[in-house]
């Protein structure tokens, strides 16, 4: 058992509290903003995360708690993680939340006398670990990394929509550390997790492999988008039928045991709306700002992020094909939550194609199973109609654009089923057979 201090009880944080305390050891979760605070203590999550309301009651006033207080959870714990946010501001990654956490880590270990390591969970560009933390640590603790307290990195590869299974059951731990002392702490908090590769290495290799696995992801999806708007500007070429035949090659489906099964990263290489979320256009952006600083072109990267700004303008030229203007349409988009299975709405490609359709005059209602609130309080309520049901949302619908494939949004042909006039069905996912409806164009067709 591992006493562990976690600052930041945002997705990350929380899951990796609960699920450490699952796994016995003893946790606390660090967090600034105190009605997260007094929500985790009540047992109520304040994300939306399959699984996690029943580990949090399991284990809250037990194993596992939340607290203000910084100084006693570090003097009162063996190791600390911090799992801050890293916005990236439009320039660089915006490394404030983490460098205040390091100062505030830094005062309490000035204040305690036994061997403690701080890692950083956060994905913060490499070399940060072994640079602005550990100088903010040694300022404000007066001792000295790898002598005096341990150091390393411990990114984390959960997805939101399935955080506590990814954290329970990980593909990977990657842990790196300024010394072996440091490793084994950390290691240490991974030990029942099954046989799971464990990455040990330094900080800055931990670091890179957190950006590099992010930007492979991002790559894919913007190659297979560009590869639709290819297929769309020849004509007769569906590109989800094209990617059926990439997926298919001996590099992506493996045969096992005579059946074929497609590698998961073959989900990242279909045309869609682009990604969002709080990970993927950040990290990339911010991996690309690095380089450029450091006097490296980021071509892949640059491009990667060019594709993806450029789709909502692609599911408006769609919409046009059916609506020379939209001015006065009644338009319903589905899905304003980045991806399904999460209230998490940060960077939703939802949201510039809802202020394309405002500009372009559409009278726009929109739907989602449970990211409405976070997104009213980013759209605000001017110019759109927030729908409590699916029903409701298709109602009077002109146009119907499915933005994130919740499972709930299959029922969308069986809704439509007798309207009259129909309505058009843009399915920014691809995600419904396109003949359940009786109009229907799709991304990449
Ligand atoms: P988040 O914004 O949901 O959570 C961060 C939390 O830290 C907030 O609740 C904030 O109030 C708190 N906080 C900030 N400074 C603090 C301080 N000094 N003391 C106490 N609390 C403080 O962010 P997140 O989505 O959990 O992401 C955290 C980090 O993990 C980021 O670097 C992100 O890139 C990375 N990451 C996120 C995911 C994901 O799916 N969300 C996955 C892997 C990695």
């Amino acid at each position: 058992m591992t006493r562990v201090s976690i600052i930041g009880a945002g997705y990350v944080g929380l899951v990796t509290g609960v699920c450490l305390a699952e796994k016995g050891h003893q946790v606390v979760c660090v967090e600034s903003d105190a009605g997260k605070v007094e929500r985790i203590m009540r047992g109520e999550p304040p994300i939306h995360e399959a699984g996690l309301g029943e580990l949090l009651r399991r284990h809250v006033g037990r194993g596992f708690r939340a607290s203000a207080a910084i100084r006693d959870a570090v003097v009162e714990s063996d190791v600390t993680l911090i799992a801050v946010g890293t916005p990236f501001d439009g320039k660089a990654i915006d490394l404030d939340q983490v460098v205040r956490a390091a100062d505030e880590i830094g005062d309490a270990l000035a204040h305690k006398a036994d061997y403690h390591v701080v890692a950083v969970k956060s994905t913060v560009v490499p070399g940060t670990t072994v640079g602005v933390v550990r100088e903010r640590l040694e300022l404000a603790s007066k001792k000295r990394a790898g002598a005096d307290f341990g150091l390393g990195a411990n990114p984390e590869f959960l997805t939101e929509g399935q955080a506590i299974d990814d954290f329970m059951h990980p593909d990977r731990v990657v842990v790196g550390g300024v010394d072996a002392r440091s490793l084994d702490r950390l290691c240490e908090l991974y030990q029942d997790f099954g046989d799971v590769p464990m990455i040990r290495t330094n900080p800055s290799t931990a670091e890179m492999i957190k950006y590099a696995s992010n930007s492979l992801l991002a790559t894919m999806v913007s190659f297979a988008n560009e590869i639709a708007d290819l297929s769309s500007a020849v004509g007769n070429i569906d590109a989800k039928e094209v990617m059926r035949g990439v997926h298919a090659s001996s590099y992506l489906t493996i045969r096992e045991s005579g059946r074929r099964v497609a590698a998961p990263i073959t989900s990242f290489l279909d045309a869609g709306c682009g990604f969002g979320g709080s990970c993927l256009p950040k990290d990339v952006s911010a991996l690309a700002a690095h380089g450029q600083a450091l006097g490296v072109d980021t071509r892949v990267l640059d491009a990667v992020m060019r594709v993806n700004r450029d789709r909502p303008e692609r599911v408006l030229a769609h919409l046009r094909r059916h609506f020379p203007s939209l001015r006065g349409r009644r338009v319903t988009v589905l899905g304003l939550a980045f991806k399904p299975d999460t209230d998490d709405v940060r960077e939703s490609p939802a949201f510039p194609i809802i202020r394309r359709l405002c500009e372009e005059g559409a009278s726009v209602s929109a739907y989602d199973p449970v990211a409405n609130p976070p997104a009213r309080r980013v759209l605000g309520d001017a110019g759109i109609r927030f729908c409590d049901g699916l029903a409701a949302a298709l109602d009077g619908a002109e146009a119907v654009v499915i933005i994130t494939r919740w499972k709930e949004f299959e029922a969308v042909p069986e809704l439509l089923r007798g309207a009259d006039p129909a309505p058009l069905v843009f399915d920014g996912r691809r995600m419904l057979d396109p003949g359940a409806v009786a109009r229907y164009d799709g991304i990449g067709l």
